[in-house]
C-alpha cells in the first residue's frame, strides 16, 4: 500500500506526549480508523505508528523484489 503524507488524529493530543503517533501508510488499520475531521497533517514530532512501520518495511521489501 502506498505512503501518504505524514498526518495525525488530534485525539494524540489527550495521550502523553512520549506515546503520540503519526501515520504514513495508506494500509494501516490505525490510521484509517481516524475521521477525516479528525485528522491532521505533518507529524509535528510524534512517533511513527508500529503498523505504519511495519507496512512501510514490507513495502520496501516488495520493492526490493521487483
Ligand atoms: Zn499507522
Amino acid at each position: 500500500m502506498p505512503r501518504v503524507p505524514a498526518f495525525y488524529s488530534v485525539n494524540e493530543a489527550k495521550k502523553a506526549a512520549s506515546h503520540r503517533v503519526y501515520h504514513n501508510n495508506g494500509a494501516c488499520p490505525l490510521g484509517r480508523d481516524i475521521p477525516q475531521n479528525e485528522r491532521k497533517p505533518g507529524d509535528v514530532g510524534h512517533q511513527l505508528c508500529d503498523d505504519c512501520r511495519r507496512l512501510n518495511n514490507l513495502d520496501d521489501l516488495d520493492n526490493l523484489g521487483r
